[in-house]
């Protein structure tokens, strides 16, 4: 397995680099940290005649949290950099417990946030958490700028909304309200160099004064080709004081709409199982962080 021959460019800024996208975008690739696409390309063999390195650019690297915008991620921004930030773990758990999954120390030092969402896995750990959280992305070309949510963002298995000549710039993860929670869970049996089997995150706000939930939102991974945000699932949490018998009906809301693959992994009724385990759980955890 050798990589293909391709022409390797490393722009100096994202100017450049959006022009290098609108002469080559056809014929090229963006690499970050290459985790993904250099095993694609050694396996493929495929006919590339660019790769272009964001790696340095340290625009697409800054990782910033305030009061007013929230936590913005560069697209460049290294997991490990990211789960290393205090805040992260505070207020964004489900998105830290999300890529302390991911493969070992190693690869996400060198692996990216951009590249594990535009990588469009649909067994990918850090969708979901970014979803749960309503997160939007920033993707940008040459001629434009624009912000999309992410979950409309990932479209299916491998496949985005990025057109010709774009990249993906950031990713913005609203404040979350007082009184919040959040945890991913997953099932994998392996650790974290196998892929996760299926997944689910969850982010809830609780009222100050008697834990009822005042807000939730449930988001769905390795379920479908694209992750799910389970809306209907988490209205039947909302304005309710969790118990044992409203726990399940949200789980079980959550497997209604999945749509696992059958494979020599796992059949669909096991993963479809094993979610409603992991959403009964990851609320418990995210209840438990607000509730104590
Ligand atoms: C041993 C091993 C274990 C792994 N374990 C896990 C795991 O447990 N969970 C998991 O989710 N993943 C896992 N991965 C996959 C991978 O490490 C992650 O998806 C990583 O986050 C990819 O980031 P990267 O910067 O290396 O992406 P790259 O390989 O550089 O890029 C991935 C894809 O995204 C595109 N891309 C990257 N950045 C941009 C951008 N800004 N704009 C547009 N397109 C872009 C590239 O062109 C390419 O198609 C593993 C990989 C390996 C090799």
């Amino acid at each position: 397995m050798y990589l293909p021959s391709f022409q390797y460019l490393a722009p100096k800024d994202t100017g450049e680099l959006a022009a290098l996208l609108s002469d080559h975008g056809d014929n090229a690739r963006i690499l970050s940290g290459g985790t993904d696409l250099l095993v694609q390309l050694k396996n493929s063999g495929a006919d590339l005649g660019y790769v272009i390195d964001i790696s340095g650019l340290e625009k697409l690297s800054e990782i910033s949290y305030d009061d007013t915008n929230g936590l913005v991620i560069g697209a460049a921004a290294k997991l490990d950099d990211i789960m290393a930030l205090p805040v992260v773990k505070e207020k964004y758990f489900a998105l830290y417990q999300a890529i302390e999954t991911i493969g070992a120390r190693q690869i996400r030092t060198m692996g990216s946030l951009g590249g594990n969402i535009c990588n469009a896995s649909p067994a990918a750990d850090t969708p979901p958490a970014l979803v749960a959280f309503n997160a939007e992305v920033s993707i940008a070309s040459d001629a434009a700028e624009r912000q999309m949510p992410l979950v409309d963002f990932i479209q299916g298995n491998r496949k985005t909304d990025l057109g010709k000549g774009e990249y993906l710039k950031s990713i913005t993860l609203p404040v979350p309200a007082k009184n919040s929670g959040s945890a991913y869970h997953h099932f994998r049996v392996r650790g974290g160099m196998e892929i996760a089997m299926v997944a689910a995150a969850l982010s809830i706000q609780l009222e100050a004064d008697n834990g009822t939930v005042k807000d939730a939102v449930i988001a769905l991974g390795v379920v479908g080709p694209a992750p799910i945000k389970a809306e209907d699932a988490a209205k039947i949490l909302i304005g309710q004081k969790p118990n044992e018998e409203l726990l399940q009906s949200v789980s079980q809301a959550c497997a209604d709409i999945s749509q696992p693959i059958d494979d020599f992994r796992a059949s669909a009724e096991y993963r479809k199982e094993i979610l409603r385990v992991l959403i009964e759980e990851a609320f418990d955890e995210a209840y438990a962080q607000v509730a104590g």
